[in-house]
This record gives C-alpha cells, sequence and structure tokens, in this order.
C-alpha cells in the first residue's frame, strides 16, 4: 500500500490552518468569577459572588436529595411544574415564563434571538458583564451608557438609541453597584424606546429591595409586548449550584426563545429544588430580614472606618478606597484575603477603587469590619 503524500497546502495570513471563531467571538473578555478561595485565614468568608449566607430552603434541599433516582431519564424538557408553581407564586401566565441553567442562559438565549451583526444593545456604564458578552457573542455591537452617581441615567440610555438599536439590558437593582431606578424611571425609558427595541429587565436581586418607588418589572413584562424581566433562583433563594432562572415576558417573545434553547436546558434536580423553592415563601422572608439588619448594619460600620460606601438595595455593597491607581483597594482585597474574607475587585466594571462585599452571615459582616478597621487604622 503506498501513501500518496501531497504538498503542504499554503495559508496566507488570513487563513490560518485550523477553524477559527467568528468575527467578534475573540474581543470577548471572558466573564470573571468570584473568587472562592482565601489566601490565608482559619475560616473561609465567600464574600464575592452575592450567594447568600443562609444556604437554600430546607424544603429546597429535600427536593433536590430526592430527585436523583433515575438519573438515565431526561426531565421535562418544558419544566412545566416549575412554571406552575412560579406562575402561582408571582401570579403570572406560566405560558409567558421560560426557565433556563441560571438567569444567564435566559439573557444569552435574548441576545441569540434578537441580536445579529449590524444590530447593536445598549446597557449601562458599570452594568453587569454578562451582557456585553451576551451582545457580542450574538455578532451585535455593545453601546455603553455613561451612569451618574454610580446609577443607570435613562436620558443617556435614550441618548444613545439608533435604528441599529435592538436591546437595552438593565439590571434592576445593578450588579456591583447595588443602585437601582425608580420605576417612574424605568416606565419613562421604556416609552423613550421604539416599540421594536426589546427592553430586558434583570431583576436577579429584586426580592431583597424594600423601596416604595421600586418595581422588579412583572407589570410592565405582563402590559408591553417589547419587554422582558429575568430572575433567578441563585441569589435569594441560595441554589446558584443549581443553575437555574427564569424569565417572564410577552408571549411572541417567550416563543422565540424556546425554540432555540436546548430541549432539555433544565435538569430535573433543578426543577424539583426549583419548585419548593419558590412556594417557601418562610425561607425567602428570612434572608430578607437578614438582609434588612446586616446591610445597614455593615454599611454604616465601614463608613464609621470613614469609607465610602454606594447606598445599595441589594445583597452586597460597593466599598471604596480612592486613589489614583487602585492599588489600595488591591491591597485592602490581599488584607482581607490573607485572613480568610474574599471580596471581589471590580475594576473589569470599571471600578478599580472599589471591592465589592456581599453581605454575610453575622460572623462574616463582622469579621470584615474588624479587618477593614485595622486595614484602615481606624
Ligand atoms: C447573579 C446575577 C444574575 C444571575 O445569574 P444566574 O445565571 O441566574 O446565576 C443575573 N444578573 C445579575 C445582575 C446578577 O448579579
Amino acid at each position: 500500500m503506498t501513501v500518496m503524500t501531497s504538498a503542504p497546502v499554503e495559508f496566507g495570513q488570513d487563513s490560518p490552518n485550523r477553524p477559527v471563531p467568528r468575527p467578534g467571538v475573540l474581543d470577548i473578555a471572558a466573564y470573571v468569577p468570584g473568587k472562592s478561595k482565601a489566601v490565608g485565614g482559619k475560616t473561609l468568608h465567600k464574600l464575592s459572588s452575592n450567594e447568600t449566607p443562609l444556604g437554600a430552603s430546607e424544603k429546597a434541599k429535600a427536593a433536590f436529595s430526592n430527585s436523583g433516582t433515575m438519573l438515565e431519564l431526561y426531565p421535562d424538557g418544558s419544566a412545566s411544574e416549575l412554571r406552575k408553581a412560579i406562575g402561582e407564586v408571582y401570579g403570572l401566565n406560566a405560558d409567558r415564563i421560560i426557565c433556563g441553567a441560571g438567569s444567564d442562559e435566559i439573557l444569552s438565549l435574548l441576545a441569540y434571538a434578537y441580536l445579529g451583526p449590524g444590530d447593536e444593545a445598549i446597557y449601562s456604564e458599570h452594568g453587569f458583564l454578562v451582557y456585553d458578552i451576551a451582545i457580542r457573542a450574538a455578532g451585535a455591537a455593545p453601546v455603553v451608557a455613561p451612569e451618574r452617581n454610580l446609577t443607570t441615567d435613562a436620558d443617556a440610555v435614550l441618548e444613545r438609541v439608533t435604528p441599529r438599536t435592538k436591546m437595552v439590558f438593565l439590571a434592576n437593582p445593578n450588579n456591583p453597584t447595588g443602585t437601582y431606578l425608580p420605576f417612574e424611571e424605568i416606565r419613562r425609558l421604556h416609552a423613550g424606546l421604539p416599540d421594536n427595541v426589546l427592553l430586558v429587565l434583570d431583576a436577579a436581586y429584586g426580592e431583597y429591595v424594600r423601596r416604595n418607588d421600586y418595581e422588579s418589572g412583572i407589570e410592565l413584562a405582563a402590559t408591553s409586548e417589547n419587554v422582558v424581566m429575568t430572575r433567578t433562583f441563585s441569589k435569594i433563594y441560595g441554589l446558584a449550584n443549581l443553575r437555574l432562572g427564569w424569565g417572564f415576558g410577552p408571549a411572541h417573545v417567550i416563543d422565540a426563545l424556546n425554540r432555540i434553547r436546548g430541549p432539555f436546558n433544565v435538569s430535573g434536580p433543578a426543577i424539583a429544588a426549583g419548585i419548593e423553592a419558590v412556594r417557601d415563601r418562610a425561607f425567602v422572608d428570612a434572608a430578607v430580614a437578614h438582609n434588612d439588619t446586616w446591610l445597614p448594619w455593615v454599611t454604616s460600620e465601614l463608613e464609621g472606618l470613614g469609607l465610602t460606601v454606594t447606598p445599595s438595595v441589594g445583597n452586597f455593597i460597593l466599598i471604596h478606597f480612592p486613589d489614583k491607581d487602585g492599588k489600595r483597594a488591591r491591597d485592602a482585597d490581599r488584607y482581607l484575603s490573607e485572613r480568610g474574607c474574599v471580596l471581589r475587585l471590580v475594576g473589569n466594571y470599571g471600578l478599580p477603587n472599589a471591592l465589592r462585599m456581599s453581605i454575610g452571615s453575622e460572623e462574616a459582616n463582622r469579621t470584615v469590619v474588624s479587618h477593614l478597621k485595622a486595614f484602615t487604622g481606624s
């Protein structure tokens, strides 16, 4: 048998001899998750990803444990029981709900369904970075609207709308700033958008907010043709590890997302746990009460040390360490990490002088405050 050898094909610079991703993919900065290890310290206090210190509902944990009996069978691809439970608890039509592997999946599905090359999508200056990834991954161009006082500026968003704009992503409240827009402002923003622009209201922290002028967007998503609200089980429900989120919107949007999602995008254990978690309102109330106690406490203690803290309505705060190049924030991060407290540097959010801290257990909160007291020499 003879082996035929042929001369190697010549490739120019424009055609390397390997598969090449679509234009734009390699411009994406991969998401950097919060660290889960400290440099030192006896106890680890992970306050880097806005997880809850209260764990998950016992009922949800029991449902999860009981769900792993038939691993060979596919789950219910339409997550009907879970959508029904969410619909009952939140007073929504279950047909207009879609579940996903985290709300991150819903955000990506929205981008893939409505954005493509030549399109633009707007998010705010310190907005959640998953938006930037989803927009670019869909081949569209992100447009960043400047904020005012670390808060979304509805006018700045509206000023950036062009005929190419197809979508606006808005976290309310926003991560990592913790600030929010009163619902009047959201309505004004919505009223100023062309009808063909989809407004995505990401209410990942909606359950934590205790303000009379706040709404998560349910009403607007229920009554508009171009508004979708997303929610997650990762934060107040304490199911981040299971990857479960959902979206609520007009039937035509949910229909589009259902056409492009993976047919079994949510696992059986996630469905089982989610049903019990969403029904366990006592657990959610306890989490809100914990946050209502410790968010103001940590904020005022840190302000007492001379630090600036952005007023937050979520379960996390932004702590500022002003200097020229963010060295002080990095030093504080290292100091805390060496003592077992892991916070989050947010330089990639355009906030090099700040650390984001999730509100933790009483012990974690007290520990961080006492370390920062020593760090600042107060
Ligand atoms: C944590 C977070 C989410 C939720 O992500 P999941 O994929 O559901 O875990 C969504 N949006 C914002 C702004 C968040 O901070």
